[in-house]
Formats: C-alpha cells, structure tokens, sequence
C-alpha cells in the first residue's frame, strides 16, 4: 500500500471534541442545552443499533437526546402528529426520523413535515433548495458534510480540481456534488445509467463513491495519486458462512495507485454520526439567533 490513509476514526473523534466544546461554550454562555430528538418505528434490529448510537454519543458530547420507540403499524398521522410536537417543543433543536419507513409511511411527507430549522438530516425540501441555491445557513446532509471533512484532511483547498461522484441519492451523492461545486471543484456525477464509468474515474483527482455495489470500482480505475473516498457499506457473505464489511472500491488493488484513500470500516461511517451531532449544535445556535 502506497496511499495515504484517512483515518475516519480519528478525524470524527476530532469532530465530535469541537462539538462537544461548542455545546459546553453555549450552555456556558446561558443558552439551553441542545436537544436531538430520534424517532424509530418498528423494531428493526440494525435501526435499533443506530439509534442507541446516536442517542449514546449525543449524549457524550453533553447534549440532551430523546428517543421515541413507536410500534411497527403506528399510523402515518401519528407520526406525523408526533413531529409536530417535537416541531413545538423548545428543548428540542433537532428531529431525527430513522430511515427506512414501513411501507405504510409515505417518507416525503414526514421529511417535509420537520420543521426546516430542527431538519438535522438536511432532507427538507427548503434545505435541500437551500443546498442547491449555494445559500448560507441550511441544514446540510451529515455524511456529505462528513466526506468533505475528509477530503479537506488530505487538501485543505480543492477550488479547480476535478471530483467525480458516483452514486446520484438524495442521501449521500447530489448533495455531495452540491458542496464540492460550493468548494469550486470541478464535478461530474455518475450513476448507474453511465457510459464508460472507467474512463470518467480516470479523470478524476477526488473520486467519491457511493453506489452499494461491492467492488464496483477496481484499482486501475483509478488515476494515479488521485483521493478515493469509500462511502460504501456492503455486507458481503464469505465462503465460511461469516459476514465481511467492504466498500464499493476494491481496497487492496485501490491503495497502490490512489494518493489518498478511506478504508471501509473506519472511514466516512464514523463521519455521518458525528456531523449528526454538529447539525444539531447548529440548530441550536440557530435557534438562539447565532449564526
Ligand atoms: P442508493 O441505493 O440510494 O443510491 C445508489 C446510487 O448508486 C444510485 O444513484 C445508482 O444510480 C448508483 N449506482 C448503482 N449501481 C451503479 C453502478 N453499477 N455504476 C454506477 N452507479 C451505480 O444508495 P445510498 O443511500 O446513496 O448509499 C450508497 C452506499 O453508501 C450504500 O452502500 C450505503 O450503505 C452507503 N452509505 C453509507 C453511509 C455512511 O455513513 N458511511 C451513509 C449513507 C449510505
């Protein structure tokens, strides 16, 4: 392996040290300690996981967290009448639903039904516009936000060079390539419709990849020296019958060619949590009128 490589560990332990000081400066300065509201239907047992994740390190950073564990057939209006509590409730700067939804909750309503200022997951509507618009202020999606703290470890001004997203969702790939424009790279986003995806990769000094397939992008996909960033989180059975975590980049045969690259696990999955927690610090600082 020649690539350097980015140690998501670390990095967000430092994300989660700035939040955790800011938190304590604004409940010093007379503010009310921020809150995160996480919302979990049914009972699946990965989305428990996360949710007792997020609310132990909300709670690690000095902030308040609630969880609220609805049944799996709770009706769409009582979620829906549930978020207009949080929405009302002052103790509470940020509204996080767990996705996915059974398939009886329509999930664009509850995405628009938070209130756009306590929307920590950055999926509103007026956000995502926001985004879009290259305006100031907005909630922005936790794991692009925590792919850009990465690629700025590596190159702290990207303005002009030339970054390829693949994977176009709403969740990681558009509002990735929305920051990347913001920070004057040059981008181009792939997806699964995509023509000669190796030639595209070929260019691309950042490649950011984020499609769910494992192994999609191999090492002489790459150009030399570029930074690759995994967001890839497959869970691949193995001839022993045991599960094995990777990414949608072929790790080994990437690291030899790559200048920079994030392995899968501890790369940009520690990233998403602790930019959760940044967004909801954010909220609240919006809330009491701070920028
Ligand atoms: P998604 O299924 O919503 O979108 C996948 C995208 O990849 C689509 O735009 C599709 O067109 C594209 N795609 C699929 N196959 C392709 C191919 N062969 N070539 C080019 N493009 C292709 O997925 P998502 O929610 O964006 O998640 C993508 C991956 O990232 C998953 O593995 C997911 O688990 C992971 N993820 C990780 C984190 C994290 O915190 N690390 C957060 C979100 C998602």
């Amino acid at each position: 392996m020649t690539a350097q490589l980015i140690d998501g560990k670390a990095i967000a332990a430092q994300v989660r040290r700035e939040v955790e000081e800011g938190v304590a400066a604004f409940v010093a300065a007379g503010w009310t300690v921020p809150g995160l509201a996480v919302v979990l239907i049914g009972s699946d047992a990965a989305s428990q996981v996360y949710v007792e994740n997020k609310v132990r390190q909300t709670r690690a950073v000095g902030m308040r967290s609630e969880r609220f564990l609805l049944p799996a057939d709770t009706q769409e209006s009582q979620l829906l009448e549930l978020i207009q509590q949080l929405n009302a409730d002052d103790t509470i700067h940020g509204i996080l639903v767990q996705f996915p939804l059974p398939p009886h909750i329509d999930v664009s309503r509850v995405i628009s039904a938070i209130h756009p200022e306590k929307d920590v997951d950055g999926f509103n509507p007026l956000n995502v516009g926001r985004l879009a618009a290259g305006l100031e202020g907005g909630l922005v999606p936790c794991t692009p936000l925590g792919v850009m703290r990465l690629i700025r470890s590596v190159h702290p001004d990207i303005a002009g060079m030339g970054a390829l997203v693949v994977g176009a969702s709403n969740v990681v790939g558009r509002p990735l390539a929305r920051l990347l424009l913001q920070a004057d790279c040059t981008v181009s986003i792939a997806h699964i419709k995509t023509t000669d995806l190796v030639r595209r990769c070929r260019e691309a000094d950042i490649l950011v990849v984020a499609t769910g397939v494992p192994g999609l992008i191999r090492g002489d996909y790459l150009k030399p020296g570029a930074t690759v960033i995994d967001v890839g989180i497959n869970r691949v059975r193995l001839p022993n019958g045991g599960l094995k975590l990777t990414g949608d980049v072929v790790f080994e045969e990437a690291a030899s060619i790559a200048g920079a690259i994030t392995p899968v696990p501890g790369g940009v999955g520690p990233m998403t949590i602790a930019y959760l927690l940044a967004n909801t610090l954010q909220a609240a600082r919006s809330a009491a009128g701070l920028r």
